[in-house]
């Protein structure tokens, strides 16, 4: 066992500060990571604070990050996809049950025994896994990801939360060509998806309730921006997308965009508003509409993301910060201000 310097937060309501963490040694299928640059997710902020305790809640200390960008430092005698200085990455997951129906599938992320980078379970060395704010990770190769070299690290970390969430609805419900796509929020994941779609060849339409957004959202590719409070606006738009990818974690009118899809056109759920949404019947029914979730991807299609953002030189637009700034970066971080995702630059954490 090692220990390793990392970031945690004691309680609910503590900062998240210096301490110190244990992690495996390596054993045949583990592949050991120097962390380089980290994103910061605003589930991070969610789980920091137990805000989730419903379904998922947090054991203290955490140290959260589940969007990791390293170097190898060493692996297992069995490991065949990694050497000692490969550029690696680990995202929201670090480990799964491999038999199961959703992991023969190549959906990890469904397993009923999968473990989280962070706040999980950890069966090698009890208590929970501790997430990317440290200086390094261990895990097993099959979900150890690769980084195309041409993608900057800082900027490539997000991918491994945000551009996986946003990829994996995009794909499954053909997002191509000569599609009419619609993005609501334009925040960490709405930013991505933006970039992605655009990429796939879609005409992109931004929905958002801040106009000042407008130019930004042309530069990442936007083929249009619709401010979603100008009712007006939106009626121009009535039953005419063929999907619309919804990022947006508070409460929002879904039925407003329901309206907007075209005949079997579907819309996703990738935000996690706390409340029930309340889902007009009539706005499905008229045009066999539907409504859907998603969450992140498999490791095989995280993959594949990483890949395509590589052939288009796609990263996620970072605000990169030491980890001595994390506490103010989760204060910005609920304001929204940031543009559009803080990654950790993991020397200042070496360097205390
Ligand atoms: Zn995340
Ligand atoms: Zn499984």
């Amino acid at each position: 066992m090692n220990n390793t310097k990392a970031y945690a937060a004691a309680s609910a309501t503590s900062p998240v500060a210096r301490t110190t963490i244990p992690r495996r040694d390596p054993n045949k299928r583990d592949v050991e990571i120097e962390i380089l640059f980290t994103g910061i997710c605003h589930s991070d902020l969610h789980s920091v604070r137990n805000e989730w305790s419903e379904f998922s809640p947090t054991v203290y200390p955490i140290v959260p990050g589940h969007e990791i960008v390293g170097r190898v430092t060493s692996v297992g005698s069995a490991v065949t996809n990694f050497k000692p200085g490969d550029v690696a990455a680990v995202g929201c997951m670090v480990d799964s049950d491999r038999t199961c129906v959703q992991c023969q599938a190549g959906f990890e992320q469904f397993c009923q025994n999968m473990t989280l980078t962070f706040n999980s379970v950890d069966n090698h060395l009890g208590g929970v896994t501790f997430g990317g704010y440290s200086e390094s990770i261990v895990v097993d190769e099959h979900f150890v990801l690769r980084i195309p070299s041409n993608l900057d690290l800082a900027g490539a970390a997000p991918l491994l939360c945000a551009g996986i969430t946003t990829y994996s609805p995009l794909r499954h419900w053909g997002v191509t060509k000569g599609k009419k796509v619609g993005v609501v929020g334009l925040g960490g994941l709405g930013h991505m998806g933006v970039k992605l779609a655009h990429a796939f060849g879609a005409h992109v339409v931004v929905f958002t309730t801040s106009p000042n957004k407008k130019e930004d959202a042309l530069r990442l590719g936007a083929d249009e921006v619709v401010v979603s409070r100008d009712t007006g606006e939106m009626g121009k738009h009535a039953g005419s997308f063929d999907f619309i990818l919804d990022t947006v974690s508070a409460e929002h009118d879904i039925n407003a965009y329901l309206n907007l899809l075209a005949r079997d056109g579907n819309i996703t759920l990738v935000g996690a508003p706390p409340k029930p949404l309340g889902v007009s019947a009539f706005a499905l029914i008229g045009g066999r509409r539907s409504l859907s979730g998603s969450n992140i991807g498999g490791i095989a299609e995280t993959q594949e993301m990483l890949d395509f953002c590589g052939e288009h030189n796609i990263t996620a637009d970072v605000e990169v910060i030491p980890i001595q700034k994390i506490n103010e970066a989760y204060e910005r971080l609920l304001k929204s201000d940031v543009k559009y995702r803080f990654a950790i630059d993991m020397a200042s954490l070496k360097s205390e």
